[in-house]
């Protein structure tokens, strides 16, 4: 009998195990796929990073070097080499959960987990082959699935998801992406750097609609420079693929229908959480009417002994946010008495210029009617961002109009993913935005850019604006 079964071996499953190892429970992990690891390690959050940087050197290459005094002849792009690379980088993080799993003393089951009754789960391996495994507490971490539209045909050869969208054999040469969300906008930035043209139909009236508006916007006018077109307002109403043509309608919501044909569409809506085989019914675990499974402030389901974490729960679908629910299960299990501070998780979208936020956006702070202030400071105005060339973007701060304490974070510019995590430290010490305004930055850098925000909602006292 096992302390504790976690079913599930992505961020979130992955990281629960070892924190429940590292406490002294004795701990297994169930995996149908051969490799760990889950979604982000193997068709997520690592393969596309490892796309997104060999597409920014190319197009470095082809568009920056000259004016750098870098001159190159015959740059070309070896589509079959840079899978390859995306498919080591892969193996290196998956071969590493390997080795975490040994250090820990974790079991590995390999196969499909199944719920036998509350405390029973059925490991069922490919060739049909199945033992059953007890476990005092288990853990639901089987993640999720793209998500389609009822009339689209997902043949996952020209009609694609995420997932093939990382495994190409050659660049497109126009891709229509179905929205203009961070997945949708990141692969398409791989392409369109690889010399793709890429048009994204969004339904909602802004790219990244659940971020601070003013991310969208920049985002847009950075993505068409690289020769992205965007449809904003428009609903797919059918996709249609004839030999290596695919046509897309969408209506514009003035009763006209435009049609984009491409050769490849990658479809790009969002996620769904996945549940499947899982046989939650036979331990009696509830599942929402969004197929989530329903979990408390806890991350308990309704059946006491089982938890539930990651994306298959409520909330952001993001990797992070799986490892710090794994851990505060683990710990919740062992009678600690764990937090996560659901506002002050980071959203990130690696596109280049990178957007990154944490905290309220000007819209939310509007409809709960709380006073704040702005400050904003433009990447044009960084020297370090002159030197590297990467000058779109800027930073915006939203602080407390009477006390000061910031209370969101929007960037959008040079390595604003890594930077982030400053405002992360500062959120979660309710820094005010004087604090980071009397803090030393080293010059020249990209976090100069935030100081130089908090100076500006400070009291309008920027001092390179
Ligand atoms: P998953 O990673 O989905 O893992 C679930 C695992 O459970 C899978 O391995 C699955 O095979 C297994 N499983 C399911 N059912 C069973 C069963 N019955 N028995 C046994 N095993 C089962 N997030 C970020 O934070 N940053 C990013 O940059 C980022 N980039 C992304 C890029 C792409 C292209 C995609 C698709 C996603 C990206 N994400 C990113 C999202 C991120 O991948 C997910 O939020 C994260 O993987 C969720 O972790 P999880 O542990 O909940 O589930």
């Amino acid at each position: 009998m096992y302390d504790v079964i976690v079913i599930g071996s992505g961020p979130g499953g992955y990281v629960a195990a070892i924190r429940c190892a590292q406490l002294g429970l004795k701990t297994a992990i169930v995996e149908k796929y051969p490799t760990l690891g889950g979604t982000c390690l193997n068709v997520g959050c690592i393969p596309s990073k490892a796309l997104l940087d060999s597409s920014e050197h190319y197009h470095n290459a082809a568009h920056t070097f000259e004016t750098h005094g870098i001159k190159l002849s015959n740059l070309k792009v070896d589509l079959k080499q840079m899978i390859t690379r995306k498919d080591d980088v892969v193996k290196q993080n998956t071969d590493g959960i390997n080795y975490l799993m040994k250090k820990n003393k974790i079991d590995v089951h390999q196969g499909v987990g199944s719920f036998v009754d509350k405390t029973t789960v059925k490991v069922t391996k490919d060739d049909g082959a199945s033992s059953d495994i007890q476990g005092k507490n288990i853990i639901i971490a089987t993640g999720s699935k793209p998500s389609s539209l009822p009339f689209i045909k997902l043949d996952k050869d020209r009609v694609i998801t995420s997932t093939e969208t990382l495994n190409l054999k050659e660049i497109p040469k126009h891709l229509v992406v179905i929205g203009g969300g961070v997945i949708g906008l990141e692969l398409g930035s791989v392409y369109a750097r690889l010399g793709a043209k890429v048009s994204v139909i969004e339904f909602m009236d802004s790219l990244i609609p659940t971020m601070d508006r003013t991310m969208g916007k920049e985002l847009q006018k950075s993505l068409k420079k690289i020769g992205f077109e965007f449809f904003l307002k428009h609903k797919v109403t059918a996709v249609e693929s004839k030999g290596k043509e695919v046509t897309v309608k969408a209506e514009n919501g003035k009763g006209e229908t435009i049609e984009v044909k491409g050769d490849y569409v990658l479809v790009s809506i969002g996620r769904k959480p996945y549940t499947d085989g899982l046989n939650a019914e036979a331990a009696g675990v509830k599942i929402t009417d969004r197929g989530q499974v329903e979990v408390n402030d806890h991350l308990q389901t309704n059946v006491p002994n089982i938890y539930a974490i990651g994306d298959v729960v409520k909330g952001a679908m993001l990797a992070h946010k799986a490892e710090e629910e794994g851990v505060f299960v683990a710990e919740t299990i062992l009678g600690q008495k764990p937090h996560i501070n659901y506002n002050l998780i980071p959203g990130v979208v690696y596109t280049w210029p990178e957007v990154a936020a944490v905290g309220y956006t000007e819209e939310q702070l509007k409809e709960k009617g709380i006073k704040y202030k702005t400050g904003k400071f433009p990447f044009m105005a960084s020297g370090r961002a002159r030197a590297s060339m990467d000058t779109d973007g800027l930073v915006k701060v939203l602080a407390d109009a009477e006390t000061d304490e910031i209370l969101g974070v929007h960037m959008i510019g040079p390595r604003t993913a890594d930077m982030i995590a400053e405002a992360v430290v500062a959120m979660e010490y309710r820094a005010s935005a004087e604090d980071i305004s009397r803090m030393s930055h080293a010059h020249p850098t990209y976090t100069e850019a935030f100081k130089e925000a908090c100076l500006a909602a400070t009291d309008n006292r920027a001092l390179h604006i």
